[in-house]
């Protein structure tokens, strides 16, 4: 009997069972992954020298959990071009690029006069009321003003959780910034105090967004993968999706959709919750049915090799997003290529542009054709892009991101406290607890060190 299953080999699933590795050697581990490659949306395909990520397109640095886990496995992490500090939202259906100071922010375009006067009263605003799961758009609109909220809080939800900031909840998307009320009671009182407290140790204080560098691997996020399967090795099985499991006297029994059937002491479902609730509908319908509500939209991306030169705006930068108040058919786009380097070949330039997401999913699920004729148009009103481009990749994820909506967390409690009936049985996914890699990887982490204590 295997000591520990992991259904799922997506980064949560494959940096647990490495954790358990490391916490005890002797431990059988087995993670079982459907596909026939484990790392889920963490997922690099190079073609034509074309490096283009079909998920995940980085790691933050401002957590450390997933680069340390690289360091330990000896990887070489790659930063960011300086380049990609310059990061444009489209206003008026021009790309005005964000202010990275509260001194450019004052003489910035982003906003109106009255718009970033309105950002300034942020300190006088008295705090709300805390004991409500408000939405981000409820949130922004109170505290910043309606068009703070639509040029710069919109476009954040889009860029991070291809969201619907008026569902969002501000709590469970962005803790951080919910403490920031509660123990301050101003964005901006906060960001004055930890300024003055970080020079006091000499060190540099929080900005104004959600912070950290973009970090990558010179040939992408496929090197983190490839690193944890390799070290991994038999303890993943490719090509094995579960189907169901059950009780057992002494553990589980976990049931295979090729007719196998394995036992294990403990199981830890860390897959998307179509798989969990198909896994648990015999065995745990409570949890199916906390689990079901999660909202999950899809996101197709477009991925496009252009020549340089063929374009008015030099795409030099990180990329735009579109605030829903412009009524573009994108979610917004990633100038990769000038974000890290050696991701085109000479002469040419990539970008990823995303399609879909909680506001449109019926245009995620455009046939291919549709899809490219759709960014190729918004591209060149957007950045005068001329004729089309020369090297065309379509990646589509019909579950993408998961969406932490009012109500989040009080559903994650209940889904923690239903699984207390099932002792053994444990969920590690994105879709709770935090839906970055960073997240992922340090409850990971967690987990291991619970199940090996
Ligand atoms: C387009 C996109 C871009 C993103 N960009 C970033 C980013 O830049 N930075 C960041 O921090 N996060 C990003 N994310 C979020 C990121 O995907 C997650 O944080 C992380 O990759 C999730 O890993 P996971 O292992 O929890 O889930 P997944 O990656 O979804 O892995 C789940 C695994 O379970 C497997 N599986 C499914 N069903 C079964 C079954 N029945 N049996 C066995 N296995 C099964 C799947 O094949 C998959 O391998 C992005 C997400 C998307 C969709």
């Amino acid at each position: 009997m295997a000591k520990v299953i992991i259904a799922g080999g997506g980064l949560s699933g494959l940096s647990l069972a490495w954790f358990l590795k490391e916490l005890r050697p002797g431990w059988e581990v087995l993670v079982l992954e459907a596909e026939d490659r484990a790392g889920g949306k963490a997922w690099t395909i190079i073609e034509d020298g074309f490096v283009c990520e079909k998920g995940v397109n980085g790691i933050l640095d401002n957590k450390p959990s997933t680069l340390a886990l690289a360091a330990r496995l000896g990887l070489e992490p790659m930063r960011s071009n300086d380049a990609a500090r310059h990061r444009f939202v489209i206003k008026n259906g021009h790309l005005i690029q964000l202010p990275v100071s509260p001194a450019q922010f004052l003489s910035s375009k982003i906003l109106s006069l009255p718009g970033r006067l309105r950002v300034l009263a942020e300190a006088l605003v008295s705090k709300g009321d805390l004991s409500k799961d408000e939405s981000l758009a409820d949130f922004a609109r109170r505290r910043l003003g309606r068009e703070a909220f639509e040029y710069l809080i919109d476009p954040m939800a889009t860029g991070i959780y291809a969201g619907d900031p008026e569902r969002l909840s501000l709590q469970s998307c962005f803790p951080r910034i919910h403490e920031l009320e509660r123990d301050y009671g101003s964005l901006i009182r906060a960001m004055i105090r930890l300024q003055r407290e970080a020079r006091k140790k000499g060190k540099e204080g929080p900005g104004a967004g959600p912070g950290g560098v973009l970090t990558s691997f010179a040939t992408g996020m496929n090197e983190l993968v490839d690193a944890l399967a390799r070290t991994l090795g038999p303890a993943v099985r490719l090509n094995s999706s579960v189907s169901s499991i059950s009780k057992q006297n002494t553990g589980w029994r976990v049931f295979l959709k090729n007719g196998e059937e394995l036992e294990a002491g403990h199981v830890v479902l860390a897959c998307p919750v179509k798989a969990v609730s198909e896994a648990l509908k015999e065995t745990a319908p409570d949890i199916v049915k906390l689990a079901v509500k999660i909202n999950y939209p899809p996101v197709s991306i477009v991925c496009m090799g252009i020549k340089q030169g063929t374009t008015e705006n030099s795409l030099n930068g990180f990329g735009f997003l579109a605030p829903s108040s412009e009524k573009r058919s994108i979610l917004g786009a990633l100038w990769d290529s000038s974000i890290f380097p050696g991701r085109a070949p000479e002469g040419y330039q990539l970008i990823r542009t995303l399609v879909g997401g909680a506001r449109a999913p019926d245009l995620a699920r455009l046939p291919d054709a549709s899809l490219l004729d759709l960014v190729v148009r918004e591209f060149s009103e957007l950045v005068g892009l001329k004729g089309t481009p020369e090297f065309v990749k379509i990646f589509r994820w019909e579950e993408a991101i998961p969406q932490y909506e009012k109500g989040h967390q009080a559903l994650a409690s209940e889904i923690d406290f239903a699984l207390r009936s099932y002792p053994g049985l444990y969920i590690r996914c994105n879709w709770l607890g935090g839906i970055s890699l960073n997240d992922c990887v340090a409850n990971s982490e967690r987990l291991a060190r619970q199940l090996a204590s």
